[in-house]
């Protein structure tokens, strides 16, 4: 007989439960001393673990030491010296959540089949607008990421702005931005030629000038311009576009803006982040990422839309067997009306129970924590002789790099990342800029603090310091 049917004993739930809880309160706790990056053995591991599906089940505290270990050969992206593409820490918080959303298994998509769980999503749907100001026929949808929720915005701005017939469509988008911009726009179903990449100034903000002659050369040329996706906060260097001069541009040539804000949106608590992002509170939608600056574990992206009946619009599509769910948009949405997806995870709870819990106060006091830090960092490194700081960061991410006496400097930096990184306390990433690689740093998980951005330095400088001694 199976020693473990699918419908466990209360003893069984209870003790199951005990263990899983216990492993993660022991991961969360040991985070400050666990290795920054620990890949040994990892490929070794991950071969074992191709095999059938077994025909009997295995012990509940095997599987768990699997899980365990499994996790602990990464790159350790939930620590607070991870400080290399856009951190997400995970909430503990939030992963209670999802445990209650799992263990209730309820329906978010439909309101008539759940409305209060329906509602608890929208509330915390209506947040995110709050933190834009948007009013109140905004409506948004909670997304897998920052991906999808771009994705799904070059839809509602193709059908708002082009109708069914859109192979005159023309969208912008900078060359600074998220390659999922781009990738939206093809997937939406636009040829490569009309995706265009507006160039950057010389702090990589798109350049308005050159959008304007673009839009305007593509109007003379018989083209259709529909739709601008800007930046608030690039991936590469935080690096945050124009938008209210993008948008006076795109509300005079009657397009749609889109603010991609999946790292910076949520700094708009901040009084910084509030004139940072000035007019995004016009745009016509804005991409979120909670798993970034919201500190929400992976899965949780979102789009919202200042008129909302357009994302309605051109998702919607009714079916008849879901004919007696109809008609209580008036009161709760259904989000399955705009979004390409139904049955899915209960996303809204891991989002409401933490700021109901902690309190919207305690995520701004991390962002502005965030935003200091990247500043010290900033000046620090300025301040120390041969480091080059090109940007001075509009968010949370310092893109430098060591210019060493003599020898090629692309290649030192390459390893001077290496050696940083050897160091297990922290690790950073690279990028390019102006051909030249560059290394960065950007601080955004809720573990990060300043002791640690303090280590983070003098890992950075010593490895300089001894890689240029050894010449
Ligand atoms: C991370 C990011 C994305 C992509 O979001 P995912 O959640 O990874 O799909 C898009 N745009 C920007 C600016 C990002 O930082």
């Amino acid at each position: 007989m199976n020693k473990y049917p699918l419908e466990p004993t209360a003893s069984e739930m209870h003790s199951m439960g005990e263990a899983a809880l216990a492993l993660v309160e022991e991961f969360v706790n040991g985070l400050p001393e666990a290795p920054a990056v620990d890949l040994d053995g990892a490929m070794e591991l991950a071969r074992e673990l191709q095999e059938r599906a077994p025909e009997e089940g295995s012990s509940f505290t095997e599987l768990l030491d699997i899980v365990a270990v499994a996790s602990s050969k990464v790159i350790n992206n939930s620590g607070p010296g991870f400080l290399a593409y856009i951190p997400g820490g995970g909430l503990f918080t939030s992963a209670l959540a999802d445990l209650l959303a799992a263990g209730f298994n309820r329906y978010v998509s439909l309101a008539g089949k759940a409305p209060v769980i329906a509602q608890i999503e929208a509330t915390a749907v209506r947040w995110l607008c709050d933190m834009f100001d948007y009013p109140d026929e905004a409506r948004g949808v909670l997304t897998s990421g920052g991906s999808m929720a771009n994705f799904s915005a070059v839809v509602t701005a193709r059908k708002a702005k082009l109708g069914e017939d859109f192979s005159l469509g023309v969208l912008y988008t900078s060359h600074q931005a998220h390659a999922s911009c781009a990738t939206a726009g093809y997937l939406a179903g636009f040829p490569k030629s009309r995706v265009r990449l507006v160039p950057t100034d010389a702090f990589l903000r798109m350049d308005v000038d050159a959008l304007a002659a673009m839009v305007t050369a593509d109007r003379a040329a018989g083209l259709h311009p529909f739709m601008v996706m800007a930046s608030a906060g690039t991936t590469n260097t935080g690096s945050v576009d124009p938008i209210g001069e993008i948008g006076a541009l795109t509300r005079a040539e009657n397009m749609w803006l889109h603010v991609d804000a999946a790292y910076g949106g949520p700094f708009r608590m901040t009084a910084y982040g509030r004139e940072l992002f000035a007019g995004i509170e016009e745009a016509e939608s804005i991409t979120l990422d909670p798993h970034k600056a919201l500190f929400v574990p992976y899965g949780t992206g979102a789009l919202i839309v200042r008129d909302g009946a357009r994302l309605r619009d051109a998702h919607h599509v009714a079916a008849d067997y879901l004919q007696d769910m109809e008609g209580l948009e008036e009161q709760i949405p259904s989000f399955s009306e705009y979004s390409m997806e139904l049955s899915r995870n209960f996303r809204g709870l891991r989002l409401w129970l933490p700021i109901k819990l902690h309190g919207m106060a305690a995520f701004r006091e991390a962002l502005e924590e965030k935003r200091e830090l990247a500043c010290y960092l900033y000046d620090e490194l300025r301040a120390t002789p041969g480091f080059e700081v090109p940007l001075e960061p509009d968010l949370t991410a310092v893109a430098f790099r060591y210019l060493p006496e003599d020898g090629d400097a692309d290649l030192f930096n390459q390893r001077l990342l290496q050696r940083i990184n050897d160091s297990k306390r922290v690790f950073l990433s690279s990028t390019n800029l102006d051909g030249h690689f560059v290394i960065r740093a950007c601080v955004v998980s809720h573990r990060t603090h300043r002791d640690r951005v303090e280590e983070a330095l003098r890992i950075i400088k010593g490895a300089a310091r001894e890689l240029a001694s050894c010449g």
